[in-house]
C-alpha cells in the first residue's frame, strides 16, 4: 500500500519550503521532495552568503539566514521532508497522483504543487583526472558554512560573480585564499572585483588546473599551468579546493513524467489559481509563468498560500478557510 498525502510539493527551494509550511498550517498531510542533499534551492546552492534586499520584512537578509528561518518555520508542523530524492515520474489515475522517485520509492497524493524552479541543477564538474574521488576530501562544490574553512589554506577555482564573492568572503576566516581563473579579468560585478583587488586574496591567473593530488600531510597539491604555456607550471598546497564553475540546470522536470502540463516560457503555464493544465497540479515560484510574472522569492512566497488554499479547496471543498494564522492556536504541530 503506497503512502497517501493530501499535498505533495516537488522542489525544496524557498518557495517549496514556504508552501510546505503553509500546507502544515492548513493541517494537511504534506510531503516536500528535494533532489539535492539540502533545502533552499538556488539560494543555498548559488548564493548562500549574499544579502537579499527584496524579501518583505527584512532590511537585507543573508541567503543562508533566510533559508534557516524558512526551515525553522517549516518545522512548526509535521510535514515530511525527503531530500536526496528526485521526482522522476508523475502519473494520474482516478483523481490520485502517483509520484515516483529516483530512489525507487513511490507514493500517492491528492494534489501536487510543483516548485522545481527552472529544473534540478548540479554543479559543473572539474574535468581533471582523479578529482571525483577527492570530493569531500579537500575538493568541494558547495560552501554552506564559511567557518568550515577557518584557518585553512583555500583555493577557489572560477572567475564569475559567485567565485569572486566567495574568495573575498572566505578570506575573512582562512589562513590564505587563492582564486584560480583562466583569464586575467573576472566576469563579476565591478564592486565585487574592486573588493577582490583590495583584499589579500592571491590571484592565480591566467592559469588552469592540470592535476590534483592528495599529499601525505592531507593537503592537496594543485598543479597550475599558464593558459598560454602549459609547460610553465606552479604547484600550490591547499587544504581545500572549491570548484565554482557554475551550475548546470537540467531543466528536464517533465521530460520523464507521464503527465506533462502545458508549458510557457519553458516553465508551467498556470491560471489565476496557479493551477496548470492538469487539474490538481499547481505550479508556483520560478517553475510557473503568467503574464507579468517576475522570478523573485517574494513573488513565489506570495503564490504559495494561494496554491495551497486552491489545492485544499479541490480535495476538501467543505473545509472553510483559510482564516488568519494570528487567530490559530497550535498544539503539538496541529491546529486546535
Ligand atoms: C545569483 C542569484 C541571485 C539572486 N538574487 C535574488 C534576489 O536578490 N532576490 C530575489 O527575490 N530573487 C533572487 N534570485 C532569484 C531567486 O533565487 C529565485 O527566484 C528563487 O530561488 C526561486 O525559488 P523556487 O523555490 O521557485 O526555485 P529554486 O530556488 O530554483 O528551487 C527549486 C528546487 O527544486 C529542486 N528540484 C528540481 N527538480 C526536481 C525534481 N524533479 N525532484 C525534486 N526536486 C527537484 C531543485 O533541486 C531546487 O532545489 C537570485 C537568483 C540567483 C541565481
Amino acid at each position: 500500500m503506497m503512502e497517501l498525502y493530501d499535498i505533495a510539493i516537488i522542489g525544496g527551494g524557498p518557495v517549496g519550503m514556504f508552501a510546505a509550511f503553509y500546507a502544515g498550517l492548513r493541517d494537511t498531510k504534506a510531503v516536500l521532495v528535494e533532489s539535492l542533499p539540502t533545502l533552499g534551492g538556488q539560494v543555498t546552492a548559488l548564493y548562500p552568503e549574499k544579502v537579499i534586499l527584496d524579501v518583505a520584512g527584512f532590511v537585507g537578509i543573508k541567503g543562508s539566514e533566510l533559508i534557516d528561518s524558512l526551515y525553522r518555520q517549516l518545522q512548526l508542523f509535521p510535514v515530511e521532508i525527503k531530500t536526496n530524492t528526485t521526482v522522476t515520474n508523475l502519473q494520474k489515475q482516478n483523481d490520485l497522483f502517483t509520484i515516483t522517485t529516483d530512489n525507487g520509492t513511490s507514493f500517492q497524493s491528492k494534489t501536487v504543487i510543483v516548485t522545481t524552479g527552472k529544473g534540478s541543477f548540479e554543479p559543473r564538474k572539474i574535468q581533471v583526472d582523479g578529482a571525483d574521488s577527492l570530493v569531500g576530501q579537500g575538493i568541494h562544490y558547495f560552501v554552506t558554512n564559511k567557518q568550515d574553512f577557518m584557518h585553512h589554506d583555500v583555493a577557489i577555482a572560477g572567475g564569475g560573480d559567485s567565485a569572486v564573492d566567495m574568495a573575498t568572503m572566505l578570506n575573512d576566516v582562512t589562513a590564505s585564499t587563492r582564486i584560480i581563473h583562466r583569464r586575467d579579468t573576472f566576469r563579476a560585478m565591478e564592486q565585487s572585483v574592486n573588493a577582490l583587488n583590495s583584499s589579500t586574496v592571491i590571484k592565480e591567473t591566467p592559469k588552469k588546473i592540470v592535476s590534483i593530488n592528495k599529499q601525505d600531510n592531507g593537503k592537496l597539491a594543485v598543479t597550475l599551468a599558464l593558459v598560454k604555456d602549459p609547460y610553465d607550471v606552479t604547484v600550490i598546497s591547499v587544504d581545500d579546493l572549491i570548484i565554482n564553475y557554475g551550475f548546470i540546470s537540467k531543466n528536464q522536470t517533465v521530460a520523464s513524467w507521464d503527465i506533462k502540463p502545458v508549458q510557457d516560457n519553458q516553465v508551467f503555464a498556470v491560471n489565476q489559481q496557479l493551477q496548470t493544465s492538469i487539474e490538481g497540479v499547481f505550479a508556483i515560484g520560478d517553475a510557473s509563468h503568467y503574464l507579468g510574472k517576475a522570478d523573485l522569492i517574494a513573488v513565489g512566497l506570495g503564490e504559495a498560500p494561494n496554491a495551497i488554499n486552491a489545492a485544499v479547496n479541490l480535495f476538501d471543498p467543505k473545509r472553510g478557510g483559510p482564516g488568519h494564522s494570528s487567530s490559530m492556536v497550535i498544539k503539538n504541530g496541529h491546529l486546535s
